[in-house]
């Protein structure tokens, strides 16, 4: 089954081109990596997908459902961690995952998810007080829950120690076991790696290359 599927997508800012006429397809139980320098349009992408930016020309859909028309239909099988996402200050823990499983109409224990992504001591501190690296690790718990289908990660290692970052990887390949596809962005190859089976490589907002990595070291 096709999970994300981009025809002839294009996004025009005033005098950028932020995506130019991207073809995408990526199927059920992939590891895709959406690998771009800085500026490459990563984000927009992913911001289409989430329907925070229209496209310009073409349309992409997940599952199926065109993403600006019916979003709505996908949203509870994806979870996402977005790109400089901020905690709530205000809220520990543990009420983001409640947050996380109110909104998703999942159901899930919050402590089994702090513990998964390894901040269970933590779980009844104000998120304010979590450094860089725990509130990457909240905003992945908030992401797993409800055993999202895809899950799409913006540049995820940000804030990410090794350790954190190997705990992710983990996450990540647990969560394919299981069936989930994963849409995994970065800018730093050795990232994209890790996780994925298959690469998409965007420069100025056109997708260059589709290849599996072994497929890639063999054009280098
Ligand atoms: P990234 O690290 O993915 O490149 P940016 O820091 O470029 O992200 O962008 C952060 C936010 O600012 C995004 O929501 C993006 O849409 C917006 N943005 C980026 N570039 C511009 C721009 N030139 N004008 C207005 N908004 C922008
Ligand atoms: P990436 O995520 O790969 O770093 P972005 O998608 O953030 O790339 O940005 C792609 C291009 O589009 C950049 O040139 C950026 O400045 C521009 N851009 C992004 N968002 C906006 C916006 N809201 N307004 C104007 N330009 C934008």
């Amino acid at each position: 089954m096709t999970v994300i599927n981009s025809t002839g997508v294009t996004k025009q800012y005033q005098t950028t081109v932020a995506l130019d006429r991207v073809d995408l397809v990526v199927e059920e139980g992939e590891t895709f990596g959406f690998l771009g320098p800085n500026g490459a349009g990563k984000s927009t992408f992913i911001n289409m997908l989430l329907d925070f930016v229209t496209p310009t020309e073409g349309s992409v859909s997940i599952f199926g459902h065109d993403c600006q028309r019916e979003g709505v239909e996908a949203r509870s099988r994806i979870g996402v961690l977005p790109e400089g996402y901020s905690v709530f200050e205000r809220l520990t823990g543990r009420q983001h995952i409640e947050y996380a499983i109110r909104s998703k109409e999942a159901e899930a224990d919050p402590i089994r998810i702090l513990d998964r992504v390894g901040i269970r001591d933590d779980a009844d501190r104000l998120a304010s007080e979590y450094s860089k690296g725990m509130a990457q690790r909240l905003v992945l718990g908030m992401a797993l829950v409800g055993e999202p289908d895809l899950l799409i990660l913006d540049e995820p290692s940000t804030g990410l120690d090794p350790n954190g970052a190997a705990r992710m990887r983990e996450i990540l390949r647990e969560e394919n076991d299981r069936g989930a596809t994963i849409f995994f962005s970065s800018h730093i190859l050795e990232q994209v790696e890790a996780v994925c089976d298959r690469v998409g490589i965007l420069q100025d907002g056109e997708l260059v290359a589709v290849d599996t990595i072994q497929g890639l070291r063999n054009s280098l």
